[in-house]
């Protein structure tokens, strides 16, 4: 079936040389790229109201008839407001297109269109703002469907991405499908083609469900194949690295200006016990936000590095592999530690990593700090003892693999916050061990959260005043990079180039405001952490690149933005940024949203700061439609799979690996040369499973 595949996007329809590119950026450069890119949520054009029926905050679409367009108004330097006012029998509305003056031409006074957009209510006064218009045949035409909205990047429409995946879905070759009918049929699930379908052009919500069941079955039916033929490397394999309880690790705990909690304790006693056992070591470190990983980590690290072995610190992010960098290097310096760290990520010059590579082989550096640069192939270790991967449980599976693929079986420990349940750590990493940390350091008080709407404004502005006044700082955290120029956009969404313009206004210049984001050059993301982490800056606004690991002790509030556009576990993870030193932190969720359902389900963050709770509860109350790309959580990074969603079909996945193998160990019998030739495609995401 995978015969045409890889055929190039700039055969589809629609994508010129221009649009390719736009796909490339995003990592799209064939068919089988462009039908695994999943739409993030799907749209549901409603009926038309009148302007007498419209709500609050709800996304509604109304006939009317244009009365007059207004002029174009220039607010600060840089954004334009037109205001069009727009009539029906039942009453009258503003319009407001934002940055978009061309909208003047595209309607005429007298003339009537279906605006669809936003309904913002001040008083007795209704606006719609940057509604989309459509012509009254196209709007009823759509009216009941399903429109996916595809994850984006600056230049690409969600209309041509529609139009390429339609596209896709004609010219992909379907013919086979490695899941037999009887399998299908067993397993309740569609077919391949027809899951394709589904996802991308579904008719109802229930096939949008039925497609991503299927798609999400693959993932894992791949991934655990993968695991299950590398089981020997995780399972049982002798200890190579053989160390000795070192009383460097004892001293430099005991000299820490805090004492160890019961659970960081336990989890570096079981460390070491394993460093220096008979089996290699392949053990996960569970611990809430906050709960005191790193240093549970350094203490494994050190041990490795003062029997003479090397150690590598993997982060799932550049942000982050700077920050223990930095932690490393300060610890070192203070306590006279005898690693020689060095921080390897892909930003680093070619010249700089071909240096790096050098010391690493000959042994000069004994702490590799980097990102998934670290496991390259170019990368010879002297004598690698250890590798520890912070936040992104497959990410340590994965490369793990591709280490004992080099003839080096190091220890493996695994850092996470997010809780998976011990069954399902099972099914995926084999006879992984864990050690949970349960307690918190002693004086943290929980992070005090709430969830307010726009009306809470003012006062979170003066909340944030006051805070700052008292020396401490600030995150807030925004969904978008920059303004979107998608005019399929549904929603008002806050980006946080915009934002730090309009906060510095509001705030006047006294605060010193910056903002981060993930297009940013490392250099500037570096530089701006430093200045934030060193208490130079008092706001910081960001994108969720600061989710996972960031520790800046002295910030204290954490302010999230459309947080209705986050999945609870991420929201979790992003407020365990504040609250990680003496000091009492706060949360506020921001919302667009002021219906009953957004409410009650960020209210639960609110009432635990219990990740775990926080999870099952997302899980429960996520809607169908609901479990793709910026609401998906956790550090595992299926593409459409979700290890707690889909905990069932991960359980099946594996029951039909362990069947498939218990016959056809490497996947030879002609039966199963589909398996093996889409595991051959899948092997992509999965490194080298070529080499099976
Ligand atoms: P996480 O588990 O989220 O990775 P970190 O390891 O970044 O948490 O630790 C968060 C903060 O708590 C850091 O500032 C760290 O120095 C501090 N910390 C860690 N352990 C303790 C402890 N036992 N007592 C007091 N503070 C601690
Ligand atoms: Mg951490």
């Amino acid at each position: 079936m995978l015969n045409n595949w890889n055929t190039p996007v700039s055969e589809l329809k629609g994508v010129g040389p221009k649009t390719a590119e736009y796909f490339h950026n995003l990592g799209i450069t064939n068919i089988y790229e462009m039908l695994n890119h999943f739409p993030r949520t799907y749209l549901v054009f409603g009926g038309l109201k009148k302007i007498s029926e419209l709500q609050n905050d709800e996304i509604a679409a109304v006939r009317v008839r244009v009365d007059m367009v207004g002029n174009l108004r220039r607010v600060k330097n840089k954004m334009t407001i037109l205001p069009i006012e727009v009539s029906d029998e039942t009453g009258s509305m503003v319009i407001k297109y934002f940055n978009m003056p061309f909208m003047a031409k595209a309607v005429s006074k007298g003339g009537y269109y279906v605006f669809r957009g936003r309904v913002k209510k001040a008083g007795k006064e209704f606006t719609l703002v940057q509604p989309r218009k459509y012509a009254y045949d196209e709007y009823t035409e759509l009216s009941g469907k399903f429109q996916c909205m595809y994850p984006l990047t600056k230049g690409l429409k969600n209309s041509t991405v529609i139009k390429a995946e339609n596209s896709a879905l004609k010219i992909a070759d379907f013919t086979d499908d490695y899941l037999s009918e009887e399998y299908r049929n067993k397993l309740h699930l569609v077919s391949s083609k027809e899951a394709y379908r589904m996802i991308h052009d579904p008719s109802d919500e229930k096939e949008s469900v039925l497609g991503r069941r299927r798609l999400s079955f693959d993932e894992l039916f791949f991934f655990i194949l993968y695991l299950r033929k590398n089981k020997e490397l995780l399972k049982g394999a002798p200890n190579s690295c053989p160390m000795v309880e070192s009383a460097e690790v004892k001293r430099f705990i005991e000299h820490l200006p805090y004492k160890l909690t019961k659970g960081q304790s336990k989890a570096v006693k079981e460390i070491l016990e394993d460093l220096s056992g008979d089996a290699v070591m392949n053990r996960l470190v569970q611990g809430d936000v906050g709960s005191g990983k790193t240093i549970v980590a350094i203490a494994g690290l050190l041990n490795t590095v003062a029997n003479g072995y090397q150690g590598a610190f993997m982060a799932p992010t550049e942000v982050l592999a700077t920050q223990h960098f930095k932690t490393v290097s300060e610890l070192t310096i203070r306590y006279g530690l005898p690693f020689k760290p060095v921080l390897l990520t892909g930003s680093v010059t070619e010249a700089g990593k071909r240096k790096i590579y050098e010391e690493i082989e000959n042994g000069e550096v004994n702490l590799i700090i980097g990102t998934h640069a670290l496991i390259q192939d170019k990368v010879v270790y002297k004598n690698l003892g250890l590798v520890v991967t912070d936040e992104q449980h497959r990410f340590g599976v994965r490369q793990r693999e591709t280490l004992a693929g080099k003839g080096v079986g190091p220890h493996i420990l695994v850092m996470s916050a997010t809780p998976i349940p011990r069954t399902l750590a099972i099914v995926l990493y084999g006879d992984l061990s864990i050690s949970a940390i349960k307690d918190m350091p002693e004086g943290r008080s929980p992070i005090k959260s709430c969830v307010v709407g726009e009306s809470f404004r003012p006062s979170a502005n003066k909340f944030i005043k006051d805070e700052i006044a008292k020396g401490h700082q600030v995150y807030i955290i925004c969904p978008m990079v920059e303004a979107s120029d998608d005019e399929d956009s549904d929603n008002e969404l806050r980006n946080v180039v915009d934002y730090s313009d309009e906060l510095k206004e509001a705030l006047g210049d006294r605060y010193r405001i910056s903002y981060l984001h993930g297009k940013m050059k490392p250099s500037e993301k570096e530089n701006i952490l430093d200045r934030f982490s060193s208490g130079d800056i008092d706001i910081l606004i960001s994108t969720t690149v600061i989710e996972v690991g960031i520790n800046v002790p002295n910030a204290t509030v954490m302010m999230i933005e459309n947080s209705e556009r986050f999945g609870l576990s991420q929201l979790h993870q992003l407020r365990g940024r504040v609250g990680r030193g003496k000091d009492q932190g706060y949360a506020i969720f921001m919302t667009g949203k002021s219906d009953e359902k957004t409410t009650e389900r960020l209210g639960i963050l609110a009432k635990t700061t219990d990740g775990f709770e926080i999870a099952s509860y997302d899980l429960k109350t996520r809607g169908p439609g609901e479990l793709f790309g910026v609401r998906q959580s956790g550090d595992f990074a299926f593409k459409i799979a979700d290890v707690f969603a889909d905990a069932d079909l991960l359980s099946e996945a594996s029951d039909l690996c362990d069947e498939i193998l218990a016959h056809d160990r490497n996947l030879h019998a002609p039966e199963n040369a589909l398996i093996r030739e889409e595991a051959e495609f899948y092997g992509r995401n999965f490194l080298d499973f070529r080499t099976i």
